[in-house]
C-alpha cells in the first residue's frame, strides 16, 4: 500500500480523497495556488506545496509543476480528482515515467476515450449500443449533410474532444446545418485545439443515466448502479439522483452485464463511469469518463462502498475482492450541487463567506471546502458544496433534502440553495417524470 499520496485537486474533492487516504493511514500532500493559500484542503493535508499563481494553467494544470511537488515530497502516488489533470493521458504517462503511480486507468485508455469518435467505436465493436450518427469524424459540411438527411433531423454536432458540453451545436432543419457545424468546429478548435467534429441524432425527451464501474488488474470488474443525472443547466448537472426513477431492476441488470463484461475485454482499470441516453426504452452510449466524478458519492450512498478507498487500493495492485453478487444497492441519495452562483441570473458570486452553518442528522452529507471566513477565489469552478441526503425511499430522501437544504447558511456570498429548494417543492420532480430539457424550461419559466 502508498505511503504517501499527492493529491492533484482543490477544494471539495481534495477534501474527500485526503478523508479517504487518512482513514487508510496514507499521509497526504496539498498542492496548491497561490490564491488558496489559505484553503481547507491545504490546511488539513500533511504536507503542502504551493505551485503556481492563481490561473489554473499556471498550477493545478501545469504538469511539471505538480509533478516536481510530487518528487520533492517523496509521494508515491497521484490522485488527480475530477477536472484539471484527470483525463490528462500525457499527465498519467509522466508520472508512471517517474515511478509515481497515477491512481487512476492507464494512459491508453484515458486516450482511447477521451476522444469520443474513438470510445463510441471501441463501445460498438463490444455490443454497446449508441445514438445513431455518423460513423466517424465528420470532414466536410457535404459529408455533414448526407448523414443528417440519413438520420433524419434534429441532429447534434460534437466535438471529439469535447467536455463539460463545449463545441455542441444543435441544427433543426436543413437550414440550420452550416452555421451548426461551422460553429461546432470553431468552437472546439479554441476549446480543445482539435476542431474534429462528428454527429449524433439529437434525441427530444431523454434521461441522462450513467452506469459507475471499479475495474482491477485481476480482471474483475463491478457496477455499482445508475444515477440519473438528466436534471441538467447548459450540458452541466446540478442534480443527481441513485438510482433512476425511470429504471427497472432487470434493465439496470442488463445494462451492467453489457457495460462490465465490455470493460473486462479491453482490461480496463480503475474507477470509471459510462454516460448514455435513454429514451423510448432504449439506452444509447455517448460517453466515457474515466475519472471519479462529481456525483459518485450518490452511488456510494446506495452501496454502502468508499469509492475513493477502492481506486486506491486498485492502484496499489489489490484484487477487488467481492463479485456483483456481493454488491448490494438499498435506499435513495440525493444530491445538490452548490454553486457560488447568483440561482436566478447565475451569474459568478466569488467573494468572502460570512456564516457557514451546514445542515446535519441522520441520512445527510456535507462534502465542501467552505468555512466561515474563506474567501471563494474567482479563479475556479463554483461548485462550493455538495449536500447529498439518503433515504430509504426516494420521497424520505426529498424530504431529507428539503429540510437539509432549509437547514443549510452560507452568508456573504450567493449560492444556489435556493434554487435547488424550488426544485424539490415542483410536482414533477416529486414523481421523477423529467428528461434532460427539463430544467432549461423550468429555470427559464422562473422557477
Ligand atoms: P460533454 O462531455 O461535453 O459533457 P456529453 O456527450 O457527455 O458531452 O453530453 C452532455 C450532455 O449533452 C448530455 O448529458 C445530454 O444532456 C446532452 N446530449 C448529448 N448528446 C445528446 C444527443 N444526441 N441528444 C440530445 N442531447 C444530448
Amino acid at each position: 500500500m502508498f505511503k504517501k499520496i499527492l493529491i492533484a485537486n482543490r477544494g471539495e474533492i481534495a477534501l474527500r480523497v485526503q478523508r479517504a487516504c487518512r482513514e487508510l493511514g496514507i499521509a497526504t500532500v496539498a498542492v496548491h495556488s497561490t490564491a488558496d493559500t489559505d484553503a481547507m484542503h491545504v490546511r488539513l493535508a500533511d504536507e503542502s506545496v504551493c505551485i503556481g499563481p492563481p490561473p489554473g494553467r499556471d498550477s493545478y494544470l501545469k504538469m511539471p509543476a505538480v509533478l516536481s511537488a510530487a518528487l520533492i515530497t517523496g509521494a508515491d502516488a497521484i490522485h488527480p480528482g475530477y477536472g484539471f489533470l484527470s483525463e490528462n493521458a500525457d499527465f498519467a504517462e509522466m508520472v508512471e515515467a517517474h515511478n509515481i503511480t497515477f491512481i487512476g486507468p492507464s494512459a491508453a485508455h484515458i486516450r482511447m476515450m477521451g476522444d469520443k469518435i474513438t470510445a463510441k467505436t471501441t463501445m460498438l465493436k463490444l455490443g454497446v449500443p449508441l445514438v445513431p450518427g455518423s460513423d466517424g469524424e465528420l470532414e466536410t459540411l457535404e459529408e455533414a449533410r448526407a448523414v443528417a438527411e440519413k438520420i433524419k433531423y434534429p441532429v447534434l454536432i460534437k466535438a471529439a474532444a469535447g467536455g463539460g458540453g463545449r463545441g455542441m451545436k444543435v441544427a433543426r432543419n436543413a437550414g440550420e446545418l452550416e452555421a451548426a457545424f461551422r460553429e461546432a468546429r470553431a468552437e472546439a478548435g479554441a476549446a480543445f485545439g482539435n476542431n474534429a467534429v462528428y454527429m449524433e441524432k439529437y434525441l427530444d425527451r431523454p434521461r441522462h443515466i450513467e452506469l459507475q464501474i471499479l475495474a482491477d488488474s485481476h480482471g474483475g470488474v463491478v457496477h455499482f448502479g445508475e444515477r440519473d443525472c438528466s436534471l441538467q443547466r447548459r450540458h452541466q448537472k446540478l442534480l443527481e439522483e441513485a438510482g433512476s426513477p425511470a429504471i427497472t431492476a432487470a434493465q439496470r441488470d442488463a445494462l451492467g452485464e453489457t457495460v462490465t463484461k465490455a470493460l473486462k475485454e479491453i482490461g480496463y482499470r480503475n474507477a470509471g463511469t459510462l454516460e448514455f441516453l435513454y429514451q423510448d426504452e432504449q439506452f444509447s452510449f455517448i460517453e466515457m469518463n474515466t475519472r471519479l466524478q462529481v456525483e459518485h458519492p450518490v452511488s456510494e450512498m446506495i452501496s454502502g462502498m468508499d469509492l475513493v478507498h477502492e481506486q486506491i487500493r486498485i492502484a496499489a495492485g489489490e484484487p477487488l475482492g467481492y463479485t456483483q453478487d456481493d454488491i448490494h444497492l438499498s435506499g435513495h441519495a440525493i444530491e445538490c450541487r452548490i454553486t457560488a452562483e447568483d440561482p436566478e441570473t447565475f451569474a459568478p458570486s466569488p467573494g468572502l463567506v460570512e456564516t457557514y452553518h451546514p445542515p446535519g442528522g441522520l441520512g445527510v452529507r456535507v462534502d465542501s471546502a467552505l468555512y466561515a471566513g474563506y474567501r471563494v477565489p474567482p479563479h475556479y469552478d463554483s461548485l462550493v458544496a455538495k449536500l447529498i441526503t439518503y433515504g430509504k425511499t426516494r420521497d424520505e430522501a426529498i424530504a431529507r433534502m428539503r429540510r437539509a437544504l432549509r437547514e443549510f447558511v452560507i452568508s456573504g456570498i450567493k449560492t444556489t440553495i435556493p434554487l435547488h429548494e424550488r426544485i424539490l417543492e415542483n410536482p414533477e420532480f416529486r414523481a421523477g417524470d423529467y428528461t434532460i430539457h427539463w430544467l432549461e424550461k423550468f429555470v427559464a419559466l422562473g422557477g
